[in-house]
C-alpha cells in the first residue's frame, strides 16, 4: 500500500468576504491555488459578531458545489425558489448550483462564536448546468466511527463500513472531521487518484515526518492511504475528491469550462434568467 505524504503546505490567508466576513482563505488564495476538484476553502472563526454579522446576503452561483460544515454556531440559507433551511453545529449543506442558484447564507446569531467552512467543490462540464440540488443534514444523520484514539464524523464516503449521509456527487468526495480525544494515529484508505488535503483546524497533525500546525492545509500526494498523528484535542478535515482534469474559468461565483460560458452565466445573472 503507498502512503500518502504532504505535498504542498500553506496557511490560510486572512481576508474578507460577503458582505464584510472576516475569514481565512485556505485554497483558492494567492497562495494555495485551487488544487482540482476542489476551487476554494474558506474558515471563519470568530466570537466577534463584527466579523461575522453581515453575513453573505443575496449573491448568485453557477456551475459547481458548495459544501458549508459548521463546528459552531447557526447560519440560515434562503433562495431564489423561497426554500430556506438552518445548518447548526455539526450540520453540513451539500449545495449543487447546477445552472444557477441565487441565495443568501446569514449568521443567525448576534453574539457568540461562529466557527465553520465552506469548501467549493468543482462539477463538470456536463454537470455545470444541472438542475440545482440541496443536501441539508442535520447533525444527527452524520454518522460516527471509532478509532483507538478518538472519533470520526463521517459526512461523505466510506470509513469502516459506514457511509456518510451525502451522495450522489460526481467528484466522489471523502469529507471526514477527525477528532482526537488522546494521543494516537488514525488511518484511512483513500482513492489512489483522488486529490486529499488534510486541514489543522485544531491542535497540530503530523503526517509523516511534516506538520500541518493549526490553521494550516496540507495537500496530500497521491496513495492508497493516508496516516494522521495529533494530540488528544486535536481536530482535522480530511477531504479528497476525483480531479476533472477539465479547463477552469472562474469569474467569482461563476465556475465554467470557457469565457464564452462565464460571459453567458453573467448576461444571464444581469438579465434575471441565471436560474431559469
Ligand atoms: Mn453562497
Amino acid at each position: 500500500m503507498s502512503t500518502r505524504t504532504i505535498s504542498r503546505l500553506t496557511k490560510g490567508m486572512p481576508t474578507q468576504d460577503g458582505a464584510g466576513v472576516s475569514l481565512s482563505r485556505i485554497i483558492g488564495s494567492p497562495y494555495m491555488q485551487r488544487v482540482d476538484p476542489f476551487l476554494m476553502l474558506d474558515e471563519f472563526k470568530s466570537d466577534d459578531p463584527n466579523d461575522y454579522i453581515a453575513g453573505f446576503p443575496s449573491h448568485p452561483h453557477r456551475g459547481f458545489e458548495t459544501v458549508t460544515y459548521l463546528i459552531e454556531g447557526s447560519v440560515r440559507h434562503r433562495d431564489h425558489m423561497g426554500s430556506e433551511g438552518y445548518l447548526g453545529p455539526g450540520s453540513i449543506q451539500w449545495m449543487t448550483a447546477g445552472r444557477g442558484i441565487i441565495h443568501e447564507e446569514m449568521p443567525q446569531q448576534e453574539n457568540g462564536m461562529l466557527w465553520g467552512f465552506q469548501l467549493w467543490v468543482n462539477l463538470p462540464a456536463k454537470d455545470k448546468m444541472t438542475d440545482p440540488r440541496y443536501q441539508d443534514i442535520p447533525p444527527d444523520q452524520v454518522p460516527e466511527t471509532d478509532f483507538p484514539a478518538g472519533l470520526v464524523r463521517i459526512l461523505a464516503g466510506e470509513l469502516n463500513g459506514k457511509t456518510g449521509p451525502v451522495s450522489g456527487v460526481a467528484t466522489e468526495p471523502r469529507f471526514f472531521d477527525i477528532r482526537w480525544e488522546e494521543t494516537g494515529s488514525f488511518e484511512t484508505p483513500l482513492p489512489l487518484n483522488h486529490t486529499g488535503f488534510v486541514y489543522a483546524y485544531k491542535g497540530d497533525i503530523t503526517i509523516g515526518d511534516k506538520a500541518v500546525r493549526m490553521g494550516e492545509v496540507g495537500i496530500l500526494s497521491a496513495g492508497e492511504q493516508v496516516q494522521l498523528q495529533a494530540e488528544g484535542g486535536s481536530g482535522a478535515l480530511l477531504v479528497a475528491g476525483k480531479p476533472l482534469n477539465e479547463p477552469v474559468v472562474q469569474y467569482g461565483p461563476f465556475v465554467m469550462n470557457t469565457v464564452e460560458e462565464i460571459e453567458q452565466a453573467i448576461q444571464d445573472f444581469q438579465a434575471g434568467r441565471l436560474t431559469a
